[in-house]
């Protein structure tokens, strides 16, 4: 294993914080994964998965089982992780400007096109696409502390063919978010951690990291339809549970989920087990589908999170302690319950739950802030 160190610039406090990439196995095959953990800095099942994946790879890399580079940051927000406020950690926006640490990744597409000359060979022309998003990259401004870290996780990345973003939900089941375009890849990641739901978009809004990672190769085969292009990264987030999912046995189990999914991406040659048969249903992010509270309330759930739930059954009763009165939230879809807010005191318009139907109904950004 060697580690590298990377170094922020533009802290407002002009003190300078870093983070590390493990790198694993051979770098001279041509091929990289990487993992990264909790760009939500306050999402902290991925550390502890991070933590079980950085022995397993100690020891398969020390057995010789690993035939690509893999590459792990074990925690890769170092600006989150320092923000404590009023007592709680807040690690999903940065308290400097209020930005969300996994929106606003780069779109390099246009300007590594404008910079290449490809050849007829796929191959060759994905080594040279990549020099160009690097190029590309090095001439965006870097300013701030933020904007840093973004253009260091991006140059990790810019270089890996497989790309799993590690975080978690509020209260959940295991899922994945992930673009249609490799759906069996998908599915298979899906299967090796079984996961039961993965929720796919060409484009979800503002930029995420894995879709800035995977979308750029379909943009550049557009703008550049004259040479075979390949589409050169898979994507995926992968949404470990909820916050306080935190157990060794569940990390344990994740950890040889992921390394199961690189096995099957032919990035470790032995020492894991084969994936159990499972199905994971893949959904429209736009099938995912809000309930939402129309006034103030105690909020409490009448569905198991995991179930299958139908259109118009109970899901929600909110509980107006003020008046004496209940509203009753039924779902709009039939879908999966697969997420939900963990605090029980909801404001008006929340989110208080979310189902994974089978068609798309909504338009426009399809995350939350
Ligand atoms: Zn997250």
């Amino acid at each position: 294993m060697r580690t590298h160190v990377h170094t922020l610039f533009g802290s407002p406090s002009g003190t300078q914080r870093t983070f590390q990439s493990l790198h694993f196995g051979p770098t001279d095959s041509g091929r990289r994964a990487l993992l990264q953990c909790a760009l939500h800095a306050d999402e902290i099942p991925p550390l502890l998965v991070g933590h079980h994946l950085r022995r397993r790879l100690a020891a398969l890399e020390a057995a010789g089982h690993l035939a690509h580079e893999i590459v792990l940051v074990p925690a890769c927000n170092p600006i989150g992780l320092s923000q404590q406020l009023w007592g709680r950690h807040q690690g999903r926006f940065e308290v400097n400007s209020g930005h969300n640490f996994n929106r606003h990744y780069p779109d390099l597409a246009a300007d590594a096109a404008a910079r290449v000359t490809l050849t007829d060979d796929a191959g060759t022309n994905t080594r040279l696409l990549r020099a160009a998003l690097h190029a590309a990259l090095a001439e965006r401004t870097v300013e701030t502390e933020l904007q840093s870290l973004r253009h260091a996780l991006m140059d990790l990345a810019i270089d890996a063919d497989v790309v799993l973003d590690l975080h978690c939900d509020n209260q959940a089941v295991m899922h994945l978010y992930s673009t249609p375009h490799d759906s069996a890849i998908t599915q298979a990641l899906g299967q090796c951690l079984q996961a039961p739901l993965a929720l796919l978009a060409e484009e979800s809004g503002d930029f995420p990291f894995d879709e800035s990672c995977s979308m750029v190769w379909p943009k550049l085969r557009a703008l550049l339809p004259q040479h075979p292009v390949a589409l050169a990264c898979y994507a995926a987030t992968v949404e470990h549970r909820g916050e306080a999912d935190v157990t060794h046995a569940l990390a344990s189990q994740d950890a040889e989920g992921l390394l199961r999914f690189l096995a099957t991406q032919g990035f470790v040659r032995a020492g894991v087990d084969a994936p159990a048969p499972f199905a994971c249903s893949l959904r429209p992010l736009a099938g995912s589908i809000p309930i939402n509270t129309p006034h103030a309330g105690v909020v409490v759930f009448h569905a198991e999170l995991g179930a299958e739930v139908q259109a118009g059954q109970l899901m929600v009763e909110l509980v107006d302690p003020m008046s004496g009165e209940s509203t009753l939230l039924h779902s709009p879809v039939d879908g999966l319950f697969y997420a939900r807010e963990q605090q029980r005191w909801a404001q008006a318009g929340q989110k208080v739950a979310r189902v994974a139907g089978f068609e798309a109904k909504r338009k426009g950004k399809l995350l939350s802030a």
